[in-house]
């Protein structure tokens, strides 16, 4: 059903209202320095439907450091010309954290998913191998759906990632001390900061995800079958330990990251994303997961 773009505006509103109240319980992430200076305040909200519109609202037009949501467009990079890639990382969720060492020595360096660190380090090496360039296939996924719209890599943030990467650097380590991957380690730890320190705004991330919800997207050659698995695993790790939260309190396929960006789909209806960089106690954007919440409800979009 078409989606009266006056309704959704004032969704959207409502949804960020909700949205910029949960904000103030956040912090945001200490994790890379540079990211740590960006100011909590910050609220951009944009919804793309499958009938072609695009309502955004707030810092809709600030390009954010999107982080772990590049997890999502390099797998959908790697698996556009390799869709058997799923052999070398699973699908299941894990009560670990995103980034443990402990959890991929466990696994005998077979990491639970690719929205996990390890599994993220194992699709950018096949990526990078398969086209020379992982970020470059990376920002190709974001571009061929945004509208023109920018999408850099900010290189303060992938240069700050990359002096105080050490735990990458260790999960790397025990890829490659169990044969799991094909490229040099440096070369895929600066491929890796790089893809995580693309920089795009909310009503970029919102269109160039479309195709995750649109079958008649054409930005990706991904198969249909291809895109309902990914957005099962969207759904059960894409959330870093908060996936049954979200399955239940919002039931849609979404990916979040450590700058506040996060992105859900409604398969048939269209993507919302969410920029608010203070971050809940699981690493969600506090702010993200409230106004999505309050926007499914009002938009009645839920996969259940
Ligand atoms: N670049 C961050 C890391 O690799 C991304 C973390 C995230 O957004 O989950 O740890």
């Amino acid at each position: 059903p078409a989606h009266d773009d006056g309704l959704l505006a004032e969704w959207l509103d409502e949804s960020m209202e909700a949205g910029a109240c949960a904000a103030e319980r956040g912090r945001v992430s200490t994790q890379i320095p540079a990211l740590s200076e960006v100011a909590s305040t910050h609220f951009g909200m944009a919804v793309a439907t499958t009938d072609g519109q695009l309502v955004h609202a707030g810092d809709s037009a600030r390009p954010f450091s999107i982080q772990s949501l590049s997890k999502l467009f390099a797998l959908c990079a790697l698996l556009e010309h390799d869709p058997r890639a799923w052999t070398h990382v699973g699908w299941n969720p894990t009560n670990a954290q995103f980034n443990s060492v402990a959890e991929l020595e466990r696994s005998g360096g077979r990491p639970a998913n690719p929205f996990v660190n390890a599994g993220a380090l194992v699709v950018t090496d096949l990526l990078l191998e398969r086209s020379g360039d992982a970020v470059a296939a990376t920002l190709d996924i974001v571009r061929r759906g945004a509208f023109g719209r920018p999408v850099v890599v900010d290189q303060d943030v992938a240069m700050a990632e990359m002096i105080t990467d050490h735990r990458n650097s260790a999960l790397a380590h025990v890829l490659a001390e169990h044969g799991r991957l094909k490229c040099e380690i440096e070369r895929l730890l600066a491929q890796y900061c790089q893809q995580c320190a693309i920089a795009a705004d909310v009503q970029t991330v919102a269109a160039a995800s479309l195709f995750l919800a649109d079958r008649a997207t054409t930005s990706t050659d991904l198969a249909p079958a291809t895109v309902r698995r990914i957005n099962a695993v969207l759904l059960t790790s894409g959330m870093y330990g908060a996936a049954g939260d979200i399955a239940y309190r919002i039931g849609l396929p979404a990916k979040s990251g450590i700058g506040g960006g996060v992105v859900a789909v409604m398969p048939g209806r269209g993507t919302v994303c969410v920029w608010s960089p203070p971050l809940d106690s699981d690493g969600n954007s506090a702010g993200g997961v409230a106004a999505i919440e309050r926007f499914a409800e009002l938009a009645g979009w839920s996969v259940f």
